[in-house]
């Protein structure tokens, strides 16, 4: 921590966490000493929405952005969200009376025209507190 304190810098114990990276066998800990106050490290941490862990291999990162929803190992990037995804079909249906859409044509009718670029708009909006509300409520993998 000299360093740390030699740059300005500090650490607040109830806000660090830590993570040690290994290629051993055996998943080790290692504790930091922060103003007199222990900080084990974990299995897995979270750091800015990317799941760490101590081999870098991302299971875990990996495992929380499958769709909570659709069976199977889904992904839940855009184009699952915005074309297939059940959890949004009452959205879609609203999109599709406006426009017959694919991921081919999607961003070519949007530049045409205000309203069909309203219309996707008005999709993701409503479909982002959903996807926001999930990634809140998931529980934390692989916490030691
Ligand atoms: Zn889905």
């Amino acid at each position: 921590m000299r360093w740390m304190n030699f740059l300005g810098l500090s650490l607040a114990a109830q806000k660090t966490e830590a993570v040690l990276i290994s290629s051993r066998k055996i998943v080790e800990t290692a504790t930091i000493l922060i103003d007199g106050n222990a900080v084990q490290s974990r299995r897995t941490i979270r750091y800015l929405g990317v799941w760490i862990d101590t081999r870098l291999c991302f299971r875990e990162h990996l495992a929380s952005q499958l769709c909570p929803v659709c069976s199977g190992e889904i992904v839940e990037y855009a184009q699952h969200i915005l074309f297939k995804c059940r959890r949004f079909d009452d959205g879609r249906r609203v999109l599709e009376t406006k426009m017959e859409i694919c991921a081919e044509n999607l961003v070519e009718l949007m530049m045409a025209r205000k309203s069909m670029w309203e219309a996707v708009s008005s999709f993701a909006a409503s479909a982002i507190p959903e996807l926001r509300l999930a990634e809140r409520g998931r529980s934390r993998p692989g916490v030691a």
